[in-house]
């Protein structure tokens, strides 16, 4: 049984990705940070129904706490699947944004992927088989007003996610990013109403969290073996 972790669990895209990597016959670790108690019922639910599953906590921008945490995990196996899906976003027009604004979005999406992926690498390159999915987000490539912080977090994954894919595809290691639009969760709830969505998305809808899962699924199963260093966007087609 492959061992998967997935960052932001306890989140709406998360626990989607969570519940389809279960259902695809992995044990997943769900992350958490504040919302330890949301990634402990969806384990649980995971087992009720039949899966392997197991809720655990930390800062990503706490490179200690998350090595700690990590270090153990790897003891046994290797973590084979990892996906990068924490996120923060904190907008404002670049005028008036505040220092701490561009630090900490930063701090969350890009050196969160460099703490908690790189002390799996070397246990994944030695089972000489992985899947690295980066949750990055449309804003990344078009832009947007109020978002600088942000797209450029997403962009810096983009760029990560090309390099390290070029480092680790001969040992059969694929990185990934997808970018979503608007998917119906907490995050988009209080940026986009519904007349926004009508207006920027031509399928005139939200995404759903499961409609990024069922991708996220595909990048990591064997299918997808071929596919490495891309940026696969799922937006309704915004662009
Ligand atoms: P949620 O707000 O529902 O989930 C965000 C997750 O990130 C939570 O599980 C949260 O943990 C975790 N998180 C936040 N800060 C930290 C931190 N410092 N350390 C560890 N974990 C942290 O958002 P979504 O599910 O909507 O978003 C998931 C990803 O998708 C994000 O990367 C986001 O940027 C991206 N995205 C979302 C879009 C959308 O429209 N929803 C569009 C494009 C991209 P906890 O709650 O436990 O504190």
């Amino acid at each position: 049984m492959k061992h998967a972790l997935v960052t932001g669990g306890s989140g709406g895209i998360g626990a989607a990705v969570c519940r389809r990597l279960a259902a695809d016959g992995c044990h997943v670790y769900i992350h958490a940070n504040r919302g330890l108690p949301a990634a402990q019922t969806l384990a649980d639910a995971i087992c009720a129904g039949g899966g392997s599953a197991e809720a655990l906590a930390f800062d990503v921008t706490d490179s200690r706490a998350v090595a700690e945490v990590l270090t153990r995990l790897v003891e046994n196996q290797p973590i084979q699947i990892l996906v990068n899906n924490a996120g923060i976003h904190d907008d404002a027009v670049f005028p008036g944004m505040r220092a701490e604004q561009w630090h900490r979005v930063l701090d969350v999406c890009v050196n969160g992927f460099f703490n908690v992926t790189q002390p799996l690498m070397l246990p994944m390159i030695r089972s000489r088989w992985g899947r690295i999915i980066n949750v990055s987000s449309v804003a990344a490539l078009t832009g947007n007003r109020g978002q600088v912080n942000y797209s450029a977090a997403k962009g810096a994954l983009n760029s990560a996610t090309r390099s390290l894919a070029q480092e680790v595809a001969s040992r059969g290691i694929t990185v990934n990013a997808v970018a979503p639009g608007i998917i119906d969760t907490p995050m988009s709830e209080s940026a986009f109403d519904a007349q926004a969505i009508a207006r920027m998305v031509p399928m005139k809808r939200a995404g759903t969290p499961a409609e990024v899962a069922d991708l996220i699924g595909f990048l990591a199963s064997m299918q997808a073996g071929y596919i490495t260093g891309q940026i696969i966007s799922i937006n309704g087609g915004i662009i």
